[in-house]
């Protein structure tokens, strides 16, 4: 069914939770809400009229101006550990999550606005966000779900009239974020912290029937849920992995309980390949590079169980024993998820005893050559069967180093083992291996154009090249290049 004409009506199933898990309240109205885009499929996947959406009716709702009879809008309550630190109460400080709708799919999801004023977990911010993190948020969130990479949704964007004040002023604007629900670990901690025991119990429950409904009855509901989040994180952490994606701030109030991405805060692609890359600006350790994300989900994932081991059993030493045994199943996850992605980007479907030294070998000649990562395995693709590639062959954009010769015989060598089509084995390899990402370099250009100069152009043309981030087109190159050396980002600040 499709709402035309009216603001939406919504569920509301995590405000009917105890009060002590949110508190109520409005967005605060903005001056002069204005459309900069709305995601015309997404709505409709979601019920919603997209033309709605971007009318002045809709612009207003989307930017928290006007609130539908009957909502019950709220801001949650959470803990986290941020960068190592336990933080016993954060928030949501510039987020208002005004309920739930059921898309196509029967699936329940959220809809919250980002950027939509003061709540009482603000900490003195202002509860507002620029302009540049709510367009690289749906930037970057949105070709992540093109990937196939669980994330949260931008169902629009709007700006506000209104301008907020960082290290300078800037532009204002509201980001409309789909999430199949905002659990995150810290949520888990926050009620632990409180020993809150009631609680945990009511959020195991329900994030059990909201995410893993086949596991609700099971009989150590929290061990399930444990065993759930362990698998999802070791899926998705494995996804960012092969796409060279680094999050930027892993912590534990910016990982869900649903297995998808949240927070594209100082997040970003690599260009060339070195594992130590880091883009947030705050992360002076580099706890969050590129080749710790592994290792941080793990260690996130223990925070969880630590959450839950007082519902975990009643003994506690066998509660800690539960949660132990769950989260030391996570290294052979994600390294089974991880190498049979390794293997679908490298066209290889059946197991060589090699096969293991034949990966190692090509990351360290990607790092030795400081190749482009996504250029990388997007020109293999091309290699794997030169005669089926046709206009798909890119190797005018990226001629690979010739120190990869010796490698490229091995490999070649390895295929030939393989039975599969050579042309269907690289049209699988092409979906593998994207050869167009959500640039760094990009997304600072579009955001400062928006910011700098009100052109939202190169915004849109981003958004649009990136919803078939597969298919080569030459006039496309300046979308698939990686940066010259004076377009090279180094740093990405923090989304607030
Ligand atoms: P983040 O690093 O984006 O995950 O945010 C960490 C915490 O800071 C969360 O509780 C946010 O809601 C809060 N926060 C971030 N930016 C702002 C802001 N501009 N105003 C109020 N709270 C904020
Ligand atoms: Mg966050």
């Amino acid at each position: 069914m499709t709402h035309s004409g009216a603001t939406p009506a919504l569920d509301h199933s995590f405000a009917d939770l105890p009060e002590r898990f949110y508190r109520a309240l409005a967005p605060t109205p903005v001056a002069a809400p204005a459309p900069i885009r709305v995601n015309r499929a997404l709505a409709k996947s979601l019920g919603l009229d997209p033309d709605w959406l971007a009318s002045e009716a809709g612009t207003a709702w989307l930017a928290g101006n006007t609130v539908a009879p009957g909502s019950r809008p709220l801001a949650a309550a959470y803990a986290g550990h941020q960068f190592g630190s336990f933080n016993p109460q954060l928030g949501d400080g510039r987020a208002i999550l005004l309920g739930e709708l059921q898309g196509d799919d029967g699936r329940r999801v959220d809809l919250q606005l980002k950027g939509a004023g003061p709540t009482p977990w603000s900490r003195g911010g202002d509860g507002r966000s620029p302009l540049g993190p709510v367009l690289r948020e749906y930037i970057v969130s949105e070709a992540m779900a093109t990937l196939g990479v669980p994330s949260t949704r931008a169902l629009a964007a709007v700006s506000t009239g209104e301008l907020v004040y960082r290290e300078r002023s800037l532009p204002g604007a509201v980001l409309t974020r789909v999430a199949a629900s905002h659990i995150r670990i810290g949520s888990f901690e926050f009620f632990a912290a409180r020993k809150d025991r009631e609680a945990l119990e009511i959020l195991v429950r329900y994030t059990l029937e909201r995410h893993y409904p086949a596991l609700a009855e099971a009989e150590n509901p929290a061990l399930a849920l444990l065993e759930s989040a362990v698998r999802s994180q070791a899926a998705l952490v494995s996804r960012w992995q092969l796409l060279g994606f680094i999050h930027g701030v892993m912590n534990t109030d910016n990982m869900l309980l649903s297995g998808e991405t949240i927070d594209y805060g100082p997040c970003a692609f690599m260009d060339a390949f070195n594992p130590d890359t880091v883009f947030s600006s705050i992360d002076h350790a580099g706890r969050y590079a590129y080749r710790n994300q592994p290792g941080i989900a793990h260690w996130n994932l223990a925070c969880l169980a630590q959450a839950l081991v007082p519902v975990l059993h009643e003994d506690a030493e066998q509660a800690v024993a539960l949660a132990q045994a769950a989260v030391d199943t996570y290294g052979d996850q994600f390294l089974e998820a991880h190498t049979a992605g390794l293997k679908a980007k490298l066209g290889l479907a059946g197991d060589h005893p090699e096969d293991a030294a034949l990966i190692e070998d090509l990351y360290t000649l990607m790092a030795n050559e400081a190749v482009d990562f996504t250029l990388t395995f997007r020109r293999l693709a091309d290699l794997a069967s030169p005669d089926t590639a046709g206009d798909q062959d890119c190797s005018e954009l990226y001629p690979l180093p010739a120190a990869f010769d010796p490698w490229l015989a091995r490999w070649r060598q390895r295929l030939a083992a393989e039975s599969a089509d050579p042309g269907q084995r690289q049209a699988a390899m092409y979906r593998a291996n994207p050869v167009f990402i959500p640039r760094n370099h990009l997304v600072e250009a579009a955001i400062a154009a928006a910011t700098d100069r009100g052109d939202f152009a190169p915004f849109h043309a981003l958004v649009d090249r990136l919803a078939d981030p597969w298919t080569w087109r030459p006039e496309d190159r300046d979308f698939a290049l990686p940066p010259a050396p004076e377009q090279q980002v180094h740093q990405t600040f923090c989304g607030t």
